[in-house]
């Protein structure tokens, strides 16, 4: 079922495999370019295979002047930099015995595509292009894009007993291309699903990342049916466990949960933030002791329970911050423009935007009756919060017409208490925007102080 396909190589690409030619070498595009460009998706990066070994690889572009970076001269790839722009170049290889589930023991040069390829994951994966050649494809890539299916190359099992990161790669593939799993490498995923403990929390983090910004977002529930998040985050896993037990249709069932998240902008803080109320708001209500999300319940401990999952999960402290933040104030009632000020003032005009933003998503998912009365609250805090931005009220001590120097001036000791002042100052402002000038301001501290209030 091969066609004969015409992949549009930028001119570098074409350059760099000009050059291995004409120095009696093989070299073909490889991977993820070549499947996506087979999809009409533009590829993030171009990858270039060679029968050229690492040394070879420099010193021809070294030659040719272009700057050549050893990146992982082990395991043959040696990044050239043509007009600034990187590309990585691979020797065909043959990766030896594997020893942890995740590592070969060693890499072998080979002169053989053949064998390049058939290391490579799946068959979506292992394919081969350039133009002189054509399309290279022993393992049916082709026909599996077709079918829309991710298979691995070779024996299911043993592919992913060598490393068990490919199990990820898997739904990673199919969340983001909206390709099914082939029932035998699902079936090898099942099977050896407790290996997935042996990779890096951050190379897991990585492929869960890519599934939660996909559109595909069903790969999350399958995860769990494949028996991989139990092993990196139970707390989820515990919920689909029970939701799948009890046919629950509620807001607690996980197509809930996975229309929620699809009809969000893609982006991972406000993904994590529905992922984390959903487990609190899932223990919260938990009437029975069917399954209990490890270690979490809805109490003062639930946002260390959100820190903890983010944590071990080895997440960057700004996206943790704003994960927590996003997710303390999603079901907050906004109730009128005071409440949006005093909400601002906590978390800031983009977390702000991000938590009207939720929701709305969430009353989208209501009945019909419900989200019209919601969307008119949408609406309302919209207009009110436009207000509050375009006429430029106040929300923050930063914004308060008197510094804490003029406080100071009127014979307030420096120290803890200008700021308690300043706080005192911001919520009489919040209440009332128009006092916020300096003589008001002024006057209202002198007045306090006579009455010994502040
Ligand atoms: P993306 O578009 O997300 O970068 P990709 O297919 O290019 O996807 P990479 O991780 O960049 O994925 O890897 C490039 C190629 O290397 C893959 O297409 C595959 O052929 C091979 N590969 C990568 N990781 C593995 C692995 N763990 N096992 C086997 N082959 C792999
Ligand atoms: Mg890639």
């Amino acid at each position: 079922m091969t066609r004969n396909i015409n992949i549009k190589m930028p001119d570098k690409v074409k350059k760099i495999v000009g050059i291995l030619y004409r120095s009696n070498h093989e070299a073909f595009i490889v991977g993820g370019c070549v499947r996506d460009s087979i999809l009409g998706i533009k590829p993030k990066d171009w990858d270039i295979t060679t029968s050229a070994e690492p040394e070879e690889i420099i010193e021809l572009f070294n030659s040719e002047g272009c700057t050549t970076v050893p990146t992982g001269i082990k395991h043959g790839t040696i990044t050239v930099v043509i007009e600034k722009e990187p590309f990585e170049i691979t020797t065909y290889r043959i990766d030896g015995e594997y020893k942890d589930s995740r590592h070969p023991s060693e890499v072998k040069f080979t002169k053989s595509l053949e064998e390049d390829l058939k290391r490579r994951d799946y068959t979506i994966n292992a394919m081969a292009y350039n133009d002189k050649v054509g399309l290279v494809d022993y393992f049916n890539g082709q026909e599996d894009i077709d079918k829309k299916l991710i298979r691995a190359v070779g024996e299911p099992k043993k592919r992913l007993e060598e490393d068990a990161l490919r199990m990820l790669r898997a739904h990673r593939f199919s969340a983001q291309l909206g390709f099914k799993i082939e029932k035998e490498t699902s079936e090898a995923i099942k099977a050896l699903s407790v290996n997935i403990r042996q990779v890096s929390i951050e190379r897991i983090r990585e492929e869960f990342n890519k599934i939660l910004l996909s559109n595909n977002l069903v790969q999350l529930f399958q995860l769990y049916e494949n028996g991989l998040l139990q092993h990196f985050f139970g707390e989820l896993a515990n919920c689909f466990e029970r939701s799948k037990k009890k046919g629950d249709i509620s807001i607690y069932s996980h197509v809930y949960l996975i229309e929620l998240l699809q009809s969000i902008e893609k982006e991972l803080s406000l993904r994590w933030a529905i992922l984390i109320n959903y487990i609190n708001e899932f223990s919260y209500n938990l009437e029975d002791t069917l399954v209990k999300p490890n270690q979490c319940k809805y109490s003062t401990t639930s946002q260390d329970c959100a820190s903890n999952i983010l944590k071990r999960m080895k997440y960057d402290n700004k996206t943790i911050e704003r994960v927590l933040v996003l997710a303390k104030y999603q079901e907050v009632i906004i109730s009128d423009k005071v409440a949006i000020k005093r909400i601002l003032n906590t978390t800031g005009i983009e977390n702000f935007k991000a938590l009207v933003e939720i929701k709305e998503a969430k009353i989208k998912l209501q009945s019909e009756n419900d989200i019209n009365e919601g969307m008119k609250e949408i609406v309302r805090i919209k207009e009110e919060f436009y207000e509050i931005i375009s006429s430029n009220q106040c929300f923050t001590i930063k914004d308060l017409a008197v510094k804490g120097e003029d406080i100071i001036k009127l014979g307030v000791k420096p120290g803890k208490f200008i700021g308690e002042i300043l706080n005192t100052l911001l919520d009489m402002v919040i209440n009332e925007p128009e006092i916020n000038e300096k003589h008001i301001l002024i006057g209202k501290v002198k007045e306090q102080m006579d009455t010994r209030e502040i």
